[in-house]
């Protein structure tokens, strides 16, 4: 393709010859040749200024009040409004000659007229500029089109007109820049005007060459035809050209002179209101056509009526499919074999494409197309329905973004997400997986204060059914167990194995009771459950289920849970044992702060000092103290008859966001105390509904003296509270004056 100016793009610009009024005089012998011949010829026709009377009667009877356009071209540069008269002549035989309509050649007579309007915006430095022009100047006289469109588009009634004069400087292959139609897309009248225009500024005398022979003009449109000529065309107007042209445009001066009507022609102009571009019209739809061919991503214009109007060049390389060979057809997703994000082929209801025309408004779906070596290539198409001022939909631009490598890096991260979570024999969560669920789940919902239950699991007597069946019998036992507890989860719950035989399940906003009874339901499935691999035999399990509750960490939890499947294992297996006294009912914590301390009264040194009453007795007091020592680790400082003094390593407190890392050791001093308990108290008690058996005075303090002093001790604190609160069923007990009136702390109701 030619990059630089050819000779043609040169020729649209004709300059005077080296005496202009010899050679327009020379340059209307055509002209007056033809009118020699005219039989209705008015008068015999002897010099120039009868030729230029002649050459405006023409153009007055063709371009009505349109012939001023003419005479302004005439007054910036006579040769060029010749050779504008010469071209259209020549058009008008043409399209006579190829049987065009009355219509069609009106409006390709004016165009071709009217085709070089815009030279009256190029400068005269430029225009009659003798030697090369400078790639500058060269964009400069370019413009001249878009001026001409500017100039006809304010006065022109016919829309066709406007279409031929912008698109005679296009390409047919479509090289030229600025230019969004091609090929047959091109007016034929602006193809038509493309060759006459060439040819005769190539047989015409040119400031830059002289005029070329006829045979070397006709060499050059079809050295050109197929790239910037219509191969067809240049055929055509091979034959044309060759016939009696004289003969031709004779005929054209007679239907001019003769046959049209002034009204007919007064009807191609009017006055119109669009506004004027600001020059750069041109330089925009550049813009927009090297964005387009340059992108990276596929883009396909299709009309309202499914025509693809548009496919750029990322569009062929994906699909293989050149622009050349699709535009224009019906658009259908099996063009490009269009599948959906599970592979399923789609059909032509289903298209995204029907769908945005049908009024669907932009969007964004996860594709795959047939690429270019006939493999599916994965893509982001995105929609996006193009609509007019008027709402009037036009058709709709996809655009399409290979997302192959995207794909496999998600595959990657997906693979690799499984490999991080998930137990590769049983496909449930692994341990690092319910690690980080369950301690997340645990922070949400104490600070939500909502049910939140784990069900710890464990085969019975596993060891005896690898060695009677088989490890691999053994595999297949483990395999269906996980899967029927996953049958038992619901939204938001997660399966994981903990280890060999042992599985838990996290039931999210469960509480105790229903997490006991969904135990209960698995435990009595899996006795019944005849497996495959055990020769039609089942197997039993046992359960130990924990709500969360307060002061709660996940290890406390977790333990607990545990103890309550050892416990369901002493007792005899097969069965599920609920422990732990639930989030439910209680009452919300003190907010700890260290200001609250200090209104308390709180000493640095005690940190933390309470009664608390519950209505247990002593005995099964002590019973759930050892269930709180186990959980939290607790080490049995001292202990007599009714005083205990735990360490506690803090390894373990509950993580919150406002933590260090840095564990605090505390130590727990329990006061246990049924005799405090007055006939008064009791009195008071049971008016309010609520017993207390025991009343036990806790002291909490940092065993390290440094920690004291520790902003987050407090809180750390408080939560031990809490959780000794909760595994001893307790609540604030004030016993006041003596008289030993209890009182619930903060007024919240008792647990039943
Ligand atoms: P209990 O009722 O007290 O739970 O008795 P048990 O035999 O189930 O418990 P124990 O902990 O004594 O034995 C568990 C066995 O589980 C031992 C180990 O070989 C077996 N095991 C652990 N992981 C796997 C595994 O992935 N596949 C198979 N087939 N066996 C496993
Ligand atoms: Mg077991
Ligand atoms: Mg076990």
């Amino acid at each position: 393709m030619p990059t630089e100016p050819s000779s043609f793009e040169r020729a649209g610009a004709s300059r005077p010859g080296s005496d202009p009024a010899r050679t327009a005089e020379s340059r209307l012998g055509a002209v007056s040749s033809l009118i020699d011949k005219l039989d209705t010829a008015p008068t015999p026709l002897h010099d120039s200024s009868d030729i230029l009377a002649f050459e405006n009667q023409l153009v007055q009877v063709r371009l009505g009040i349109g012939s001023s356009l003419f005479a302004a071209l005439r007054a910036k540069h006579a040769p060029t409004a010749a050779h504008s008269l010469r071209v259209a002549l020549n058009c008008s035989a043409w399209g006579a000659a190829l049987g065009q309509t009355e219509k069609d050649r009106d409006e390709l007579e004016i165009a071709a007229l009217l085709h070089d309007i815009g030279k009256v915006g190029v400068p005269d430095h430029i225009l009659l500029k003798p030697t090369k022009l400078s790639p500058e100047e060269f964009l400069c006289v370019e413009r001249h089109r878009q001026i001409g469109c500017d100039i006809l588009r304010a006065c022109t009634a016919s829309g066709e007109v406007l279409r031929i004069v912008k698109y005679a400087g296009a390409w047919f292959d479509g090289a030229r820049d600025g230019y969004d139609l091609r090929s047959e897309q091109l007016p034929i009248g602006a193809r038509m005007v493309a060759i006459a225009d060439a040819f005769d500024a190539m047989t015409s005398d040119q400031v830059y060459r002289r005029a070329m022979s006829r045979e070397r003009a006709l060499a050059e449109l079809f050295e050109f035809a197929g790239t910037q000529f219509d191969p067809r065309l240049v055929q055509e107007f091979c034959g044309f050209i060759s016939a009696d042209q004289v003969k031709l445009q004779s005929v054209v001066c007679r239907r001019w002179l003769k046959q049209l009507q002034p009204d007919a022609t007064a009807s191609q102009w009017r006055l119109t209101t669009g506004t004027l571009s600001t020059g750069s019209g041109l330089s925009d739809s550049l813009f927009s056509q090297k964005l387009l061919e340059g992108m990276p991503d596929a883009v396909i214009f299709v009309d309202s009526s499914l025509r693809i109007m548009h496919w750029n060049r990322a569009a062929e390389r994906l699909t293989g499919i050149p622009s050349s060979s699709i535009e224009h057809k019906h658009w259908s997703p099996t063009l490009v074999a269009l599948r959906d994000d599970r592979s399923r082929s789609i059909s032509d209801d289903e298209c995204p494409v029907t769908q945005a025309l049908r009024g669907g408004g932009q969007s964004q779906r996860r594709l795959s197309v047939t690429g270019r070596g006939g493999q599916q290539v994965d893509v982001d198409a995105h929609l996006l329905p193009i609509h007019g001022k008027n709402g009037v939909t036009h058709g709709v631009a996809v655009l399409l973004h290979d997302a192959s490598s995207q794909v496999t890096l998600e595959q990657r991260v997906h693979s690799l997400h499984e490999k991080a979570t998930r137990d590769p024999l049983t496909q449930v969560a692994n341990r690092a997986e319910f690690d980080r669920f369950h301690t997340s789940a645990v922070q949400s919902h104490l600070e939500r204060r909502l049910p939140f239950s784990l069900i710890m699991c464990d085969i019975d007597h596993f060891k005896r059914i690898n060695d009677t069946f088989g490890h691999q019998a053994g595999d297949e036992v483990l395999i269906s167990f996980a899967s029927l507890l996953r049958r038992h989860c619901r939204a938001g719950d997660l399966v994981a194995r903990y280890g060999g035989e042992e599985f838990v399940l996290l039931c999210v906003d469960c509480d105790n009771a229903t997490a006991t009874r969904r135990a209960e339901e698995i435990r009595a499935e899996v006795s019944e459950f005849p497996l495959p691999a055990l020769e039609g035999k089942s197997i039993t399990s046992s359960f130990g289920v924990t709500e969360l509750q307060s002061g709660d960490t996940p290890e406390t939890m977790l333990r607990r849970a545990d103890r309550a499947l050892y416990q369901a294992k002493e007792n005899g297996r097969n069965m599920v044992v609920q422990l732990g006294s639930g989030i439910g009912g209680e009452e919300a914590p003190a907010k700890p702060t260290g200001w609250f301390a200090w209104l308390r009264g709180e000493t640095p040194d005690q940190v933390l000092q309470r009664t608390l009453g519950t209505s247990m007795p002593f005995n099964v007091v002590v019973e759930k103290m050892r269930g709180f020592v186990a959980d939290h680790h607790a080490q049995i400082d001292a202990i007599d008859d009714n005083h205990v003094a735990l360490k506690i390593d803090g390894q373990n407190s509950p993580l919150t966001r406002r933590d260090s890392d840095r564990p605090v050791p505390f130590v727990i001093e329990l006061k246990f105390d049924d005799t405090r308990v007055t006939p008064a108290a009791a009195a008071a008690a049971a008016a309010a509904a609520r017993l207390v058996r025991t009343v036990i005075h806790v002291t909490i303090r940092p065993q390290r003296s440094r920690d004291r002093r520790r902003r987050d001790v407090l809180d750390r604190a408080q939560r031990l509270l809490a959780s000794l609160k909760s595994y001893l069923v307790a609540q604030e007990y004030k016993a006041e004056a003596g008289e030993g009136a209890a009182a619930a702390a903060e007024g919240s109701a008792p647990r039943s």
